[in-house]
């Protein structure tokens, strides 16, 4: 008999689950609120992130602390809200920084984002969708001489894992990215990074891929999850829907549902804002480009140039922050000729567990209950893995790198 499955969530994390599911011949049920796509999925910055190897939390967090203190720093805002009614998520956050965890972390971060690029790139031609896909690198940038030495630490530590990248000066970096305005001195070209137009279309041309092989799309609100003897259920406002097993997937929003099974996985966000803005005549870039003092990237999208900022640490539902996206505009505004904003401004949330790694497999104690969320900053990247691998251990065969990293009992028992 065929086995079933419900996937819930259908950002770039759960349209791979049920892609890969589906690729195994299970039948599969894709069940979103909202269209494919919409959520973080839609709204990051589509940088396929085969350098992101050093989690947010490492070691050199702990010197950088002072400098967020106060939250005038573009890279951190910190809500004394969250700080007040969630320190436990923070102090392990931190705790988790520790030198001793540094070399496991790198490896469980490259294993995971090494071959985003070439997975992406075999998705998008099943998908139809090629041109989508920029094979151009990233470019990371420094606005002081001091810059020269943190590009040449960055690009040791690259090289010393095998990454490739180049070293630029001032005339280097106009040869590159020529649309920039002279106010980097030293910069850094990561080649193997990828990047796309869209990452909200990327995710539904996928999920298009999905329905035309056959599958369900449901769109509606997932209110309760339950066990039964046929496996798990899923309620809905229109019906319930049952399968053998059930993957969650439902990013910043996974614990929800995982709570009244008396499930925490310790998930908490980053939360991220972008805006879109126009070029002014004449102007381009061909790659995100990141500028590392303003702590922003901009990234040429289908929409325009879009400017994302660093991380916030406020509650998840709590109101917009703007304060860092406000500072990376203006920012932005310094390094590329920019027009006029165009459309809101964006919020969404990285969805983050405290080791910076996802919990991808099965929910001890739980049979059948897979989860695959927590994929924080490359969840675009990372997506497609974390669906192969979730399907390989759903269907018994060997998952294409070494699941222990992201076990879900590291977190729950
Ligand atoms: C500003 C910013 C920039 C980023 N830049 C990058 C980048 O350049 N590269 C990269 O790799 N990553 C980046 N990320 C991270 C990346 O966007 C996320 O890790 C990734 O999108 C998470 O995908 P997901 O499928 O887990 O979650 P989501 O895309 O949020 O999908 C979860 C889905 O669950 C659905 N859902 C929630 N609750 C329910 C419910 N009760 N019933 C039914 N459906 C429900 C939602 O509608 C949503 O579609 C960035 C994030 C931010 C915020």
């Amino acid at each position: 008999m065929t086995r079933t499955a419900l996937v819930l969530g259908a950002g770039m994390v759960g349209v791979s689950c049920a892609l890969a599911l589906q690729k195994r011949g299970l039948a599969v049920t894709l069940i979103d609120r909202k269209e494919p796509g919409r959520e973080t999925s839609y709204g990051n910055a589509g940088v396929l992130a085969a350098s992101s190897i050093l989690p947010l939390n490492n070691p050199a967090l702990y010197a950088k602390i002072a400098g967020y203190l106060g939250n005038r720093h573009p890279a951190l805002n910190l809500s004394l809200r969250r700080a007040s009614t969630r320190p436990g998520w923070l102090l392990r956050f931190l705790w988790e920084a520790r030198p001793s965890q540094g070399l496991a972390r790198i490896a469980a971060l490259q294993a995971l984002t090494a071959d985003t690029v070439a997975r992406h790139r075999a998705l998008m031609g099943e998908a139809g969708i090629p041109h989508r896909l920029r094979e151009t690198g990233t470019l990371k940038l420094w606005r002081s001489e001091a810059g020269h030495a943190a590009a040449q630490a960055e690009h040791d530590f690259l090289k010393r894992h095998g990454i490739e990248s180049h070293l630029l000066d001032r005339q280097g970096i106009s040869g590159v990215e020529p649309g920039l305005k002279p106010i980097f001195p030293a910069g850094l070209l990561i080649p193997s990074v990828g990047s796309v137009d869209s990452p909200g279309a990327v995710t539904a041309a996928y999920a298009a891929l999905f329905a035309e092989r056959g599958a369900r799309i449901v769109q509606a609100a997932v209110t309760g999850l339950s066990r039964n003897s046929a496996g798990w259920r899923a309620e809905t406002a229109t019906g319930g829907f049952e399968a053998d097993i059930t993957v969650v997937a439902l990013g910043p929003w996974s614990g929800d549902l995982l709570k009244p099974l008396g499930i925490d996985p310790k998930l908490d966000v980053e939360r991220g804002y972008h805006r879109h803005l126009t070029p002014q005549a004449g102007s381009s870039l061909t790659r995100p480009v990141y500028d590392v003092d303003g702590a922003y990237y901009i990234a040429p999208m289908e929409q325009g140039y879009r400017v994302t900022c660093g991380v916030d640490l406020s509650l998840r539902d709590a109101p917009d922050a703007l304060r860092q996206i406000d500072s990376a505009t203006a920012a932005a505004r310094e390094a590329f000729p920019l027009g006029a904003v165009v459309g809101e401004t964006w919020r969404g949330a990285r969805p983050t567990l405290p080791d910076s790694l996802p919990m991808i497999g099965e929910a001890p104690r739980h049979p059948g209950l897979w989860l695959a969320f927590g994929n924080q900053h490359v969840g675009f990247s990372t997506g497609p893995i974390t669906g192969e691998m979730i399907a390989a251990m759903v269907c018994g065969e060997p998952p294409p790198i070494d699941p222990t990293p992201y076990r879900p009992g590291r977190y729950i028992s």
